[in-house]
């Protein structure tokens, strides 16, 4: 099937979009820093002959992944430190108080330059029976925990099956009320979204949440459009989560019509992430300054249910941490 089907050689990925691989020579070598990963439906969004093309962007190694500034770290949330259930679940996340996350599944699809993931040898993590078991009982004694949110990774690696299985288990317990994935996986390989998929996700009492993670307009195809419609008339809520990307995204007309096309396919767009600081990944940061400014042109430009949450990821907070506008807008017109 198309996981794979993707392209995992630089130089395989640069000839399918019309690119030389002898002007890359240079940057391929970041390969070794993390592996490149790209399923063949989201190469086939990409503008041919377009070295800056904006999904390119995000997942082509470059040379500048071997700077690493200050402020930037293999850990930047803190993330085997903060495993707050680790003792009474393994796998299991509980840092916000009413919901905790499922690290269900190791790998990706698609492997993001700018992921924090980058660092952690997740592909060996698995979620068996015992963790389930584990999982259930935390759930049990933790009765302010009303939602469970399934990550990663990407949680839509794991099979229908095991999925089904997951999910008919956490409706046994009382207190849960919703059950949530995010997942890149339905952007990327859209046909991830099988019959057997929808049915898991909507077979139980349980609310069902699906976050996807779209980047940029292009992201949107019509068979990504296709899947949507199927899970809404399910009655699963759809929402999008972005990270702000220079070069990718960090201008008005690019979220702009990233929220236009999200709500063209019914996803509402959620929350824009500042990027987290992650070694390799530096040359992809977009300052507060701007990111304020540009959310700043969101609100002007678009219904307050398509302006996503502006937020920043802080290890130790009991939530995202929103970043608010300073309110000085003559310094933001630096920025037009
Ligand atoms: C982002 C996140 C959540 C979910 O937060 P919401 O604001 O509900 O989307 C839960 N747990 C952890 C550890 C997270 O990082
Ligand atoms: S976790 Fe998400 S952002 Fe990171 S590599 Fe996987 S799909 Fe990309």
């Amino acid at each position: 099937m198309e996981l794979q089907r993707a392209f995992t050689r630089p130089d395989e990925l640069l000839r399918a979009v019309a690119l030389d691989p002898a002007d890359f020579s240079a940057d391929v070598k970041a390969r070794q820093l993390f592996p490149l990963r790209v399923p063949r439906p989201f190469v086939h969004l990409m503008e041919a002959g377009n070295p800056h093309d904006p999904l390119l962007r995000q997942v082509l190694p470059l040379r500048q992944e071997f700077h690493a500034p200050a402020g930037y770290s293999t850990d930047p949330l803190h993330e085997q430190s903060a495993d707050t259930a680790k003792d009474e679940a393994k796998g299991l996340l509980h840092k916000y108080r009413s919901r905790v996350l499922i690290i269900l599944k190791g790998g990706c699809a698609i492997n993001c330059r700018y992921c924090f993931r980058r660092h952690f040898p997740y592909d060996e993590v698995r979620f068996d029976q015992h963790q389930l078991e584990q999982t259930l009982a935390y759930l049990s004694n933790h009765p302010d925990v009303n939602e469970v949110i399934l990550s990663g990774g990407d949680p839509l690696m794991a099979s229908d099956h095991q999925l089904q299985r997951i999910i008919a288990a956490l409706a046994d317990i009382p207190t849960l009320k919703r059950v949530r994935i995010h997942s890149r996986l339905p952007v990327v390989i859209p046909a991830r979204i099988t019959q057997e998929l929808v049915v898991a996700l909507t077979a139980t009492r349980l609310k069902a949440s699906l976050v996807i993670h779209a980047n940029h307009a292009n992201e949107i195809s019509p068979s990504l459009g296709e899947s949507m419609a199927v899970l809404r008339q399910a009655g699963v809520h759809l929402f999008n989560q972005s990270v702000l990307l220079k070069g990718v995204n960090d201008t008005p007309d690019a979220l702009v019509n990233l929220s236009e096309r999200l709500f063209d396919i019914d996803v509402l767009p959620y929350y824009l992430h500042q990027l987290d600081k992650v070694i390799g990944a530096a040359h992809f940061e977009v300052t507060d300054t701007k990111a304020q400014y540009l959310w700043q042109q969101m609100n002007i430009r678009l219904p307050g249910f398509l302006v996503p949450k502006l937020v920043r990821e802080v290890g130790g907070e009991h939530s995202k941490t929103p970043i608010m506008p300073d309110g000085n807008v003559t310094k933001l017109s630096a920025f037009e």
